[in-house]
């Protein structure tokens, strides 16, 4: 039997431990035995604002609980744990959004909790996790946290840290379930599941936060922020996901301190911009960003030539590419990241390249390779690409100068590169715009549809339009120029 006690600081779940198999109290549950036992678990709204709210009320259907993390925390009562699904999970099911990702918190410390599950793997230093696998699946499980200038209990030798300005270095302080719930960022982030009495419990007042589609940072904004500057990022990205309005006091400090954002590391911020703008809201999310003052945290140079645009459609070419990069996610097409980027950074690199080939006299395809090698290097400052998103978005530039060039058999081999899809793709982005290609989308659209017969006679037509093949002189070969020189097909 199982009740609900609220103990003053926190909410306790006594509970029995008859079953020691994750799967068969899974089974036993889902068939309903511990929905008779909660009966006399439903309860009213706890003291201080602390509401349980019963499934009757929150009406989130069971099956749309993610069985995987059920098994996790069924397994943690079941050993005299607490555990609950919690976070964005719960907040997406209230909405009636399929979550991206399923999270557990228990009272167990990573290490004890990673004794119980044969699958399961320790991982992060800043913040320690364990990560639970079922099959293909990966939850992963938190032990409630507490904040930093609460008592630390249960800390296993280890503690947060933070530097003089407030920013969080490690967050292995634990607490109560309370605790945990008061250092999330938003309160409709700390709403937990409680797959015993299929309640969700609430602390921070998010139940009716997302009712009224609020999104509220829990505590002070303000020291919240500068606590992880991330946050900012956050608030700004589930404003566009959610549809939510950001309540005001949240939403001031955000222009104010985004400046802080330039503390984190470049890596986490790589991340985030992939949640940002690859989550199926980007152009929503790009509105927030600019609106709030964010967007040249995470891409100094685009937000340049954004706001710069001369005769460029800059924001035009970034709004295509978010809205085609939206629209084959939902078509449950991938997308890859060095797109985005290569169209993001478009304009910088052209600007650059111009810039070179004026003030340096260098050749169009030396500049181009310079100004490419400028503004990743100058862009994985902020946001660090890793190598194997960078290397496209140089191949994808490099196409767009080889594909107005069709001559011979070259139409043919561009058809064949790995990168050609993505570049033509740009290439249409380009000249939806407003740039002046001179019918070149068209052209290679159409050179895709054909057959091999029409195909040759399109490169023969093609080749009229273009500028004779000059012959080239023969050269006394000079080692540092060839090196530089790219393919010439
Ligand atoms: P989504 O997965 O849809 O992006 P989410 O809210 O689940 O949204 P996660 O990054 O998966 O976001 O984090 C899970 C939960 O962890 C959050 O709901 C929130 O409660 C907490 N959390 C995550 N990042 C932070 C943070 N920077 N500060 C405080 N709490 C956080
Ligand atoms: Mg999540």
């Amino acid at each position: 039997m199982m009740r609900v006690f609220n103990s003053g600081q926190s909410v306790f779940l006594s509970m029995d431990k008859k079953s020691s198999s994750p799967i068969g109290s899974f089974f036993r549950r889902l068939l309903g035995r511990d929905q008779a036992e909660s009966a006399d678990t439903v309860a009213a709204p706890l003291e201080n604002g602390r509401q349980l709210i019963p499934e009757e009320v929150h009406q989130i259907p069971r099956r749309h609980l993610n069985d995987a993390a059920m098994k996790t925390a069924y397994h943690l009562l079941d050993e005299g744990y607490e555990g609950y699904l919690v976070g964005g999970c719960i907040r997406d099911l209230l909405l009636d959004k399929r979550p991206k990702d399923f999270d557990v918190a228990t009272n167990a410390t990573p290490e004890q909790a990673h004794e119980l599950f044969r699958r399961s793997r320790l991982i992060g230093r800043r913040f320690k996790l364990l990560h639970v696998r079922w099959g293909r699946e990966l939850i992963e499980v938190a032990t409630f946290r507490a904040s930093h200038d609460s008592q630390p209990t249960n800390n296993d030798g280890e503690h947060g840290r933070q530097n003089d300005s407030g920013l969080i270095l490690r967050d292995n302080v634990y607490g109560t379930i309370e605790d945990d719930a008061l250092r999330r960022d938003f309160t409709v982030n700390a709403l937990y599941y409680c797959p015993k009495d299929h309640c969700v419990y609430d602390f921070a007042n998010g139940y009716s936060d997302l009712q009224n589609r609020t999104l509220r940072m829990i505590g002070d904004p303000e020291a919240r922020y500068r606590e992880d500057p991330v946050r900012m990022l956050r608030a700004a990205r589930f404003a566009a996901k959610l549809d939510f309005t950001i309540e005001p006091a949240t939403e001031e400090p955000i222009a104010r301190l985004a400046h802080l954002l330039d503390d984190i590391a470049p890596a986490r911020l790589f991340d985030e911009a992939l949640k940002i703008f690859q989550s199926g809201h980007g152009v929503e999310s790009f509105h927030q960003f600019r609106k709030h003052n964010l967007m040249q945290q995470l891409f100094r140079q685009t937000v340049e030539s954004l706001d710069n645009p001369g005769d460029d459609p800059v924001e035009a070419l970034v709004l295509n590419a978010l809205t085609n990069t939206d629209r084959r996610l939902q078509q449950g097409k991938s997308v890859t990241p060095a797109f985005l980027f290569a169209a993001f950074l478009w304009y910088p690199m052209v600007r650059r390249m111009a810039q070179l080939q004026r003030e340096e006299g260098l050749p169009p395809v030396p500049a181009m390779h310079e100004a490419a090698n400028q503004v990743i290097g100058e862009q994985i400052r902020q946001t660090a690409i890793p190598r194997r998103f960078s290397t496209p978005i140089r191949e994808i530039w490099e196409l767009q100068f080889r594909l107005p060039r069709r001559q011979g058999k070259r139409a043919e081999r561009l058809l064949e590169h790995p990168r050609f899809r993505a570049a033509y793709d740009l290439l249409i982005l380009r000249e939806n715009s407003g740039e002046d290609l001179k019918g070149l989308g068209q052209w290679w659209t159409d050179y895709q549809a054909q057959n091999p017969q029409a195909r040759n006679q399109m490169t023969r037509e093609a080749n009229k339009d273009e500028p004779q093949k000059r012959r080239r002189r023969r050269r006394r070969p000079n080692k540092k120029r060839t090196e530089q020189q790219p393919k010439q097909d």
